[in-house]
């Protein structure tokens, strides 16, 4: 089996797994992570394959930059967070958990105490009034 049949992003890229997706361009898609670190955690990866930062090509890594800024924005506008986090993790050892690139969005209030996951999965009524807020934004 090739990397990407059986990589869980990929499978979401291809609509055989369900996301609460935020934002979808040719190149990446933006969705809501299902653990959130904190309401609002957000995720964008590029729709091609590639496992890490390391070895992704430079104009995915750059339509995902592009993509997280333009999130980060919305998060703001929508959400008024005092702060947000954004990670990104190469290799199990540095704490990657889903080997395909991608970029967390975690929105942070003063004082929190998020790691860079959540434990929890979220309810998804929830994740999906966060994901139309933001998308909201993005659209405006
Ligand atoms: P990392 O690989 O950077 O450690 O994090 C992977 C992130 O993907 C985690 O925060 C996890 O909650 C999220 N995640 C894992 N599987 C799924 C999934 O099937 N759907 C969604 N929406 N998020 C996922
Ligand atoms: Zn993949």
């Amino acid at each position: 089996m090739s990397e990407s049949a059986s990589c869980i992003f990929c499978k979401i890229v291809r609509g055989e797994i369900p996301a609460v997706k935020v934002h979808e361009d040719a190149q990446t898609l933006t969705f809501m992570d299902v653990r959130p670190a904190s309401p609002g955690h957000t995720l964008v990866i590029s729709k091609a394959h590639a496992p890490n930062l390391l070895e992704i090509a430079e104009v995915d890594l750059l339509a995902v930059a592009s993509t997280v800024q333009r999130v980060a924005r919305a998060v703001q506008k929508a959400l008024s967070p005092d702060g947000i986090r954004i990670g990104q993790f190469n290799g199990t050892a540095a704490g990657q958990t889903v080997l395909h690139y991608h970029v967390h969005i975690v929105p942070m209030r003063e004082g929190q105490k998020a790691g860079a996951h959540g434990r929890e999965p979220a309810n998804p009524e929830q994740l999906k009034v966060l994901a139309a807020q933001v998308r909201a934004a993005l659209e405006a």
